[in-house]
C-alpha cells in the first residue's frame, strides 16, 4: 500500500504536466479541427486540462498510417520473441511511471488514488507482462490430414484494430485489448472515453519508448458520436474490441453491418446477482464481500454485484452485517490515501445514480442506508454519493433490472435454491455472479445452473490474468484476459499443401 502522505499527493497534483493533445504516427498533435473539450476533476469540479476533440478527419488519418504500417509489416512480421522483448519493455516502463499514471486516473475520474496506484495500474502492468511473455510460447496447428498433404492451422494478425473503452478503469480496460492485439501483431487505436482521456494519452509516448514503431499504438480521444462513430463505421478497421454500456454495443454491431463486417467483440454491462444461502459458514465475512462487491470503486465496476439475493431466513441478519460493513466505507478526498470511496466521474452519471435512488423510493423499496449526495472537504464540491441499500427490492423493479454503475445495492430475499437460481438468471445481463455457501454439493450445482461468463464461489470479483472475463447474454460476446483473448485478434488460416 502507498505510504506517501495526502501532502504528498497534492503537490504532485499541483505541478503535474497533463497533455491533452491526439498521439498520431509517434507525435503528439491536435485534433486536425482544432477542437477541444474540458476535462473536469469530478472531486473538485475544476477543469485540469483541454483535450483534442477527433472526428472523422483524425479517424480516416490515423485509420490510413495504421494500415500502411501493417502492410509493411513492421510490427506484424517481427518475429514472436523480438515482440516481446518490447512489449515486456513498455510494462516496465508502465510500472516506472506508475504514480503519475495513477495520479492522472485520480484526478480524471475521481477514484481514490490508493486505488489508481495499487490495483489498476499494477493490474495494467500484469496484463501487458503476462500476454508479452505468452506470445513466443504458444504454437499453431497441422491438421490431421492423409500423407498426400499437409496441413497448417496458423494465426495471423486481423490488420487495423480500433479499442473503444469506457471511464471507469480507464488505463487497466485499455491494456486488456492492446496487450493482446499488439502481441499478435496488430496495429492498434485507442479511442478513450471523453471522461478519462489522460492516461491513454501518456501511455502513448511509453509505447514509443518502449520500441513499438510509430503508427502501431495511436490514441484519438473525443467523443462517442464523433471519433468513435467513425472509426466503428471505417472501412479499413478491421476489428472492433469495445468494453462499456450494452447501449452502445448493439450500436457499434450495426455500424459494422453498415460498413464492412469488421470483427465485433463487446464487453458490456451487468447487475450481477450475489447469492447468499443461510448455510453459509462465515455470515460476516460474506457480508464485508457484498458491500465492498457493490461500493468498491464507487459502483462504478461493470461486475459490481448490485443485486443482493440473500436467503430469507437470515435476511434481517444479514442486511445489518452489510450496513456495519458499509458503514467503513465513506466518500472521501481522492487524494487522500486513507480514502475508500471517491468522487463518481461527472455531475451527469452522479444524476443518473439519483434518479435511480428516487426510482427505487417511488417503486417501494425501502432505503436501509444512504441514499444521498455528500459534500466533501471545505469547499463542499464534487460528485460525492453515500454507499447506498434498498430493502424489500422485488426483481422486476428498475433498480433491479437497470445498470445504474453507481454504489447502490438491491436486496431481495429467495426462499429456496431453485427460486434463488431463478431470481438471478432472471435479468437481461449475465457478466458475474456470486454463490456463498458452505455446501460443496450446492455451491457446484448452483455455479453450473448461473447464466454468467464468471462465477465466484465464496467471494466476489476475484480471479487473474489466467482466467476469461466477459459475459453471457446481454453482457457481452468476447473473453478478455488468459490465452482465449488472443482469438480476438487474429484471423485463422487453413493452408493445405498437397503432396506429390
Ligand atoms: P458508454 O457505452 O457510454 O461508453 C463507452 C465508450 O463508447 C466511450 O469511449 C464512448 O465515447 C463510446 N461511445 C459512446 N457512444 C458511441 C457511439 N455512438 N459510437 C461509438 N462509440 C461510442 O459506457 P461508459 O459509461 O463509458 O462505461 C460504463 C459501461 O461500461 C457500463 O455499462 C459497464 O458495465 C461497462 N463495462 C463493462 C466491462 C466488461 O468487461 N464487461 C468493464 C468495464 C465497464
Amino acid at each position: 500500500m502507498t505510504t506517501h502522505s495526502l501532502e504528498y499527493w497534492q503537490e504532485k497534483a499541483a505541478n503535474i504536466a497533463i497533455c491533452g493533445q491526439a498521439y498520431v504516427n509517434g507525435s503528439y498533435v491536435d485534433a486536425i479541427s482544432g477542437e477541444t473539450f474540458e476535462c473536469v476533476n469530478p472531486a473538485t469540479e475544476q477543469v485540469i486540462a483541454n483535450i483534442a476533440s477527433c472526428d472523422q478527419a483524425d479517424a480516416d488519418k490515423a485509420v490510413a498510417i495504421a494500415k500502411t504500417v501493417f502492410e509493411k509489416g513492421l510490427w506484424a512480421d517481427l518475429a514472436p520473441v523480438a515482440r516481446k522483448k518490447i512489449l515486456i519493455k513498455f510494462a516496465d516502463l508502465i510500472e516506472q511511471n506508475a504514480e503519475e499514471l495513477a495520479l492522472l486516473e485520480t484526478l480524471d475520474m475521481g477514484k481514490p488514488i490508493t486505488e489508481a496506484l495499487n490495483t489498476d495500474i499494477p493490474a495494467v502492468v500484469n496484463s501487458v507482462r503476462w500476454t508479452a511473455e505468452a506470445i513466443d510460447k504458444v504454437y499453431d496447428e497441422v491438421a490431421p490430414t492423409g500423407i498426400d498433404a499437409v496441413a497448417t492451422i496458423t494465426r495471423e494478425a486481423i490488420g487495423v484494430v480500433a479499442a473503444i473503452v469506457p471511464w471507469n478503469f480507464p488505463l487497466w480496460m485499455a491494456a486488456w485489448k492492446f496487450a493482446p492485439a499488439l502481441a499478435m501483431g496488430n496495429s492498434f487505436i485507442l479511442k478513450p472515453s471523453e471522461k478519462s482521456s489522460l492516461t491513454g494519452i501518456r501511455v502513448a509516448e511509453l509505447a514509443k519508448q518502449a520500441g513499438i514503431p510509430d503508427g502501431v499504438f495511436q490514441v484519438l480521444p473525443g467523443f462517442g458520436h464523433t471519433v468513435g462513430k467513425a472509426l466503428a463505421l471505417h472501412m479499413d478497421v478491421d476489428c472492433l474490441v469495445f468494453t462499456g454500456s450494452t447501449r452502445t454495443g448493439k450500436l457499434l454491431m450495426e455500424m459494422a453491418g453498415q460498413s464492412n463486417l469488421k470483427k465485433v467483440w463487446l464487453e458490456c454491462g451487468g447487475k450481477s446477482p450475489n447469492l447468499v444461502f443461510a448455510d453459509c459458514e462465515d455470515l460476516k465475512a460474506a457480508a464485508t464481500a457484498a458491500a465492498w462487491a457493490i461500493f468498491y470503486n464507487q459502483g462504478e465496476v461493470c461486475i459490481a454485484a448490485s443485486r443482493l439475493l440473500v436467503e430469507e431466513s437470515i435476511k434481517d441478519e444479514f442486511i445489518e452485517l452489510v450496513k456495519k460493513a458499509a458503514a467503513e466505507i465513506r466518500p472521501g478526498d481522492p487524494l487522500d490515501p486513507k480514502t475508500n470511496m471517491g468522487a463518481v466521474v461527472d455531475k451527469q452519471q452522479l444524476d443518473t445514480v439519483m434518479h435511480y435512488i428516487n426510482k427505487g423510493i417511488e417503486q417501494g423499496a425501502n432505503i436501509a442506508l444512504g441514499g444521498e449526495r455528500v459534500a466533501v472537504g471545505s469547499d463542499k464540491l464534487g460528485c460525492f454519493v453515500e454507499p447506498t441499500i434498498f430493502d424489500n427490492v422485488s426483481n422486476d423493479m428498475a433498480i433491479a433490472q437497470e445498470e445504474i454503475f453507481g454504489p447502490v445495492l438491491s436486496v431481495i430475499s429467495f426462499k429456496d435454491e431453485a427460486d434463488a437460481i431463478q431470481i438471478a438468471n432472471d435479468c437481461n445481463y449475465g457478466l458475474g455472479a456470486a454463490v456463498w455457501t458452505s455446501n460443496l454439493n450446492r455451491a457446484h450445482r448452483v455455479s453450473r445452473k448461473l447464466r454468467a461468463g464468471l462465477v465466484w464461489v465464496n467471494c466476489h470479483g476475484d480471479g487473474d490474468m489466467t482466467m476469461p472475463f466477459g459475459g453471457y447474454k446481454q453482457s457481452g460476446n468476447g473473453r478478455d484476459k488468459s490465452l482465449h483473448a488472443m482469438d480476438k485478434y487474429c484471423e485463422l488460416k487453413s493452408t493445405y499443401i498437397s503432396l506429390k
